[in-house]
């Protein structure tokens, strides 16, 4: 029942065969690419515009396109991206995805998003398609005489007028004008046809042979190649969204003590250091950010992660940060942890200009810290 169907060059489900253009897994592009940034030296730049002309050691522009989609994403209502679908031409495509210079069809990049942990695939939609013609989705019903077949079938209704208790045929009654409709029988006005009307009976009269019947017969018609077909022998086409997966930091009790002291250690350098606060994004988005805090004498921002993960930071938990980072677009990013540094990541977080702290413990995070906060302070002219 659920073949696999290939429309248009787009293949509608799950597995996707069609990689030839995609974006490239995000996670694997970095992987032995360390000396792409280094956030200690210079301000994290915005990867979005940054098309370099050296693939073999720099940024491919297919990262830059999966950052700009990112970005695009959260400006979408619910986050999620929604296919399009075009039953005329029986075409389905992704609006968005000609925002960042990519064929609408390209479902490949989604998918790349989702395998790299960033997207969730979700069921949109089941079509229902001709068996003969699946790459056309342009189907509607048709309703048949049973007698004679022709399509020339009237609905009919029974109205009653509660008030009086008149019933008749609804093509007696005349609802053309809302506001002005009178019962034929009493002629009082009808103002409310929900409440003051029943509809006691529902039929179908055919035009051409006059036969009165209770269901009509329905099928599909496969609009392009102008053939009905059963609608039990109609085919499945499932159709997929895209949503950004959630990015909330969850607040661990453990990490309190920390937060505290990275707080007090920030206010020490002249910041103003919030805990736990919602940050408005560019996108208008709102992002729960553990550690928010702003220079009093330069401006300048900082946000700090701190994640604790019992197999290490991986992917997923990098992808929490960078979609909150990439909205708020902070001075620094900083991401603490007591665990350890999946493979990759730490390339990832140079790239996207994320400064990761990881140490055994906390009192070695927090002289970490320091460290950073200190350097970036005095190259600002500051004194503590
Ligand atoms: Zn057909
Ligand atoms: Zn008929
Ligand atoms: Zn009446």
């Amino acid at each position: 029942m659920f073949r696999k169907k290939v429309v248009s060059g787009v293949s509608l489900d799950s597995k996707s065969e069609h990689k030839s253009t995609s974006f490239g897994s995000i996670s694997s592009i970095f992987k032995g690419n360390s000396s792409v940034l280094n956030p200690e030296s210079e301000p994290p730049e915005p990867a979005v515009n940054a098309y370099l002309p050296l693939e073999a050691d720099v940024i491919k522009p297919s990262t830059n396109k999966a950052v700009k989609l990112i970005q695009e994403v959260q400006k979408l209502e619910g986050r999620t991206i929604k296919p399009f679908v075009d039953y005329n031409e029986g075409l389905l495509f992704y609006p968005i995805l000609s925002k960042i210079g990519e064929m609408q069809d390209n479902v490949a990049c989604l998918d790349d998003l989702v395998s790299d942990g960033i997207l969730e695939k979700q069921v949109y939609e089941k079509l229902i398609v001709c068996p003969i013609h699946p790459e056309t989705f342009s189907s509607s019903m048709r309703l048949y005489c049973p007698k004679c077949h022709t399509m020339n079938v009237e609905k009919l209704n029974l109205f009653e007028h509660k008030k009086c208790g008149y019933i008749t045929e609804s093509t007696n009654f005349d609802f053309s004008d809302q506001n002005n409709s009178k019962c034929p029988s009493c002629n009082k006005q009808i103002k409310n046809f929900e409440k003051e009307v029943r509809v006691p009976a529902m039929w179908y009269q055919c035009s051409d042979c006059n036969e009165k019947f209770d269901n009509a017969v329905i099928k599909l018609h496969c609009r392009k190649h102008e053939h009905d077909f059963d609608t039990n022998s109609g085919q499945f086409i499932t159709t997929f969204s895209y949503k950004l997966k959630n990015s909330e930091i969850s607040i661990n009790s453990d990490t309190n003590q920390i937060k505290d002291e990275l707080v007090k250690l920030l206010q020490g350098f002249n910041f103003n250091a919030k805990l736990n606060i919602s940050i408005n994004g560019k996108s208008g988005n709102v992002h729960e950010i553990p550690i928010y805090a702003k220079s009093k004498t330069t401006g300048e921002s900082i946000l700090i992660f701190i994640k604790n993960q019992p197999s290490g930071i991986d992917q997923s938990d990098m992808n929490s940060i960078l979609v909150p980072k990439l909205d708020i677009d902070p001075t620094n990013t900083l991401l603490v942890t007591v665990s350890g540094i999946n493979d990759g990541i730490e390339n990832f977080a140079a790239h996207y200009g994320i400064h990761l702290i990881a140490e055994q413990d906390f009192s070695q995070i927090l002289s970490r810290v320091e460290e950073f906060v200190s350097e970036w302070y005095s190259k600002n002219g500051g004194k503590k």
